[in-house]
């Protein structure tokens, strides 16, 4: 099936030291380059709940309540982004849907991005990263902490963006 998912002819899936198949660089790439593009469909959060026990990970949070994710196994591979978290990422969101380098990034590097830039859920997870920053702990709610919304101004997806400006109430 045809890709749901844009990634950069610059980036390729192996296996990752962080977990499972990873994004990586094989050539250099430039700050403020698209990486990647997330593709899927416009589920509301109601409805991807329904799917994330038998699909997994695979969503991005567009809004407070809207995702873009597949709707079955098929279209999970051809959506996938591969990018892990990490505590010291080097791709952040522009918008909802475009990941950039936030910086030079040189080939063989993991791409990842730190979920405290995209996701505002319940969730808690053990974090490997291996950062020196790494935070252990990973919550659906480190968007919340000040210290990351000071290292990651200008950094953040839209919708959190927003609910950090005070624009929607948190
Ligand atoms: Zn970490």
């Amino acid at each position: 099936m045809t890709a749901l998912t844009y990634r950069s002819p610059k980036t390729d899936v192996r296996p990752s030291p962080i977990h499972g198949a990873g994004l990586f660089a094989k050539q250099p790439i430039a700050r403020d380059d698209i990486v990647a593009v997330k593709g899927g469909h416009v589920l509301t959060a109601a409805q991807w709940a329904n799917l994330e026990p038998a699909l997994g990970p695979a969503e991005i949070q567009i809004s407070e309540s809207l995702v873009i994710a597949p709707v079955d196994q098929t279209e999970r591979d051809a959506s996938m982004l591969y990018t892990n978290h990490s505590c010291d990422p080097n791709l952040a969101i522009q918008g909802q849907i475009v990941l950039v380098a936030m910086r030079d990034i040189a080939p063989g590097e993991e791409l990842t991005i730190d979920w405290a830039t995209t996701d505002d859920g319940d969730y808690e997870m053990e974090c490997r990263c291996g950062s020196p920053r790494c935070r252990r702990t990973v919550t659906g709610k480190d968007w919340t902490k000040r210290e990351l919304q000071e290292r990651y101004r200008g950094w953040f997806c839209w919708f959190l963006q927003r609910k950090i400006d005070g624009t929607r109430p948190a």
